[in-house]
């Protein structure tokens, strides 16, 4: 059945994970300042989902249960199903301005589903139905589940095998009669630590050599021998100060962590791939095709928060009217919908897999994430233009509530009358927020690296772009005969 947003976070304070952050053990995650607001944004894909009139975007039959299942949950069923997750992200960024972490999962399984699915057939292994069986108990739970695929890598330059330390790609360390046992890390977790479980998956492509790397299981995210050190965001120790103002968002954020996997034992029934190693390099594809399309749609989402913020700021500045701040913020809006137009595009595109699962078109996919490594950028770039100075040198909320200076924050840095200075600095402190504060990392960072770097994209985009094809064109136009 269906958790509410409340069952959701008791279910979270029920797992026994081993968290660290600032070299200390933290006992309770859920209530952690730092982290609280990871946990929300997590916890709004079951709010909403709660919603009658969220009801057909968020939720969805499963043909497997036959139940009402969360969207996050889904094996997409058509091309339909792909715009719709796209539009549920965008709703999702627009609701947190911030990662709601999710989607990895949902994209892994999708990723999985097909992947076991031609696995089995060409090796007569059960991987698939080892999936569906962990698929149906997430559907039937609600669970939410990181997809971990990003190893630490070391060696760029070097395969798996090569590494002066083996560890560095995440591998198979035992094979037992009941299971594996597996040892290495994940780097740059999104939400792990608001997971009941994940889904661990190879980083690339692996040759016969890096065998042992060719690997994929689900577990817990407490399982045995599994502990994470939390990443830094710029301006986290804000939320320590007693200033929620000076966040931007004091409700909700993303978190990232290096999880480090020492020697974990994964049962025969949760492994998806073990030793098939031909099929590491595609089970990544289409991994990250799936989350090239999700990009379209929750980076969107958090762009239209932000550019209304930039259009609430010039309003308090006194200068919406501006005709060059009206041509900015049309200028944020054609590039925050061409990147959903991308989404969309290799959404309505995506073909039936053999698995019966619906694909994103690949081509596309890679070419919305190639504009995701950079409109956010500009799109950031116009909204501090619009938002002035003040974003950075404005003095904290203990200063505008301070007896003393109070008076003097509040008159010298009233912008238009009728506008108190109270919100002027909360509305830049949202655009600081989202720029170079802590939904930086979500916003530029990870829309440069997350799902693969530039150069991954543009990998797949000469692979896809059929240039032999478009030189024959040529060649046909222009009369040459060879
Ligand atoms: Fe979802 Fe976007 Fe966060 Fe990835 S970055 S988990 S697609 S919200
Ligand atoms: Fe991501």
């Amino acid at each position: 059945a269906l958790m509410t947003g409340e069952q959701y976070v008791e279910s979270m304070r029920k797992l026994k994970m081993q968290v660290y952050m600032f070299g200390k053990k933290i006992d309770n995650p859920v209530d952690d300042p730092i982290l609280r607001p990871s946990l929300n944004s997590v916890k709004m894909t079951y709010d909403l989902a709660q919603l009658p009139e969220y009801q057909d975007l968020m939720t969805v039959v499963s043909p497997y249960t036959g139940q009402r299942v969360n969207r996050f949950t889904h094996i997409h069923q058509s091309t339909q199903d792909l715009m719709n997750k796209v539009k549920m992200q965008r709703l999702l960024g627009q609701k947190t301005a911030a990662c709601f972490q999710r989607c990895v999962g949902m994209d892994a399984f999708n990723a999985v589903f097909s992947t076991t699915y031609d696995i089995d057939k060409k090796y007569g292994t059960s991987y698939h139905q080892n999936f569906m069986n962990f698929l149906k108990r997430v559907q039937e739970n609600d669970l939410t589940v990181d997809g971990a695929m990003t190893d630490p890598k070391g060696d760029r330059g070097l395969a798996p095998h090569a590494q002066a330390d083996p560890d560095l790609f995440l591998h198979v360390v035992e094979q037992r009669p009941d299971g594996i046992v597996v040892r290495g890390a994940k780097a740059h977790q999104t939400g792990f630590i608001n997971s009941h479980e994940v889904i661990v998956m190879p980083t690339m492509s692996m040759g016969e050599e890096d065998k042992e790397y060719a690997v994929s299981f689900s577990c817990p995210t407490d399982a045995e021998g599994i502990f994470m050190i939390v990443g830094r965001q710029s301006c986290d120790t804000r939320k320590l100060e007693g200033a929620a103002m000076d966040t931007g968002n004091p409700t909700f954020g993303g978190m990232e962590a290096l999880v480090i996997f020492d020697n974990v034992f994964i049962p025969n029934e949760q492994i998806y791939l073990n030793g098939e190693f031909e099929y590491a390099g595609v089970l990544v594809e289409r991994f990250a095709g799936y989350h090239r399309q999700s990009y379209g749609g929750c980076k969107v989402g958090v762009g239209d928060v932000l550019i209304g913020a930039a259009a609430v700021a010039a309003d308090y500045n006194g200068c919406p009217k501006a005709s060059h701040v009206k041509d900015k913020l049309i200028e944020m809006q054609h590039l925050n919908e061409t990147l959903f137009a991308c989404g969309i595009a290799c959404s309505a595109l995506g073909t039936k897999t053999e698995s019966g699962n619906y694909l994103i078109d690949l081509l596309l996919a890679n070419v919305c994430k190639q504009n995701v490594t950079r409109f956010p950028y500009e799109i950031v770039r116009l909204a501090e233009d619009i938002a002035g100075g003040l974003m950075v040198t404005a003095p904290s909320e203990k200063d505008l509530r301070d007896p003393k200076l109070g008076p003097y924050v509040d008159k010298y840095l009233r912008g238009v009358a009728s506008v108190s200075t109270e919100n002027r600095l909360k509305i830049l402190r949202l655009i600081e927020n989202l720029s170079l504060g802590t939904a930086a990392v979500g916003y530029r960072t990870e829309s440069m690296h997350g799902a693969g770097s530039p150069q991954a994209q543009r990998i797949m985009i000469s692979r896809q772009g059929n240039l032999r094809m478009k030189k024959a064109l040529a060649k046909e136009i222009a009369h040459i005969e060879e």
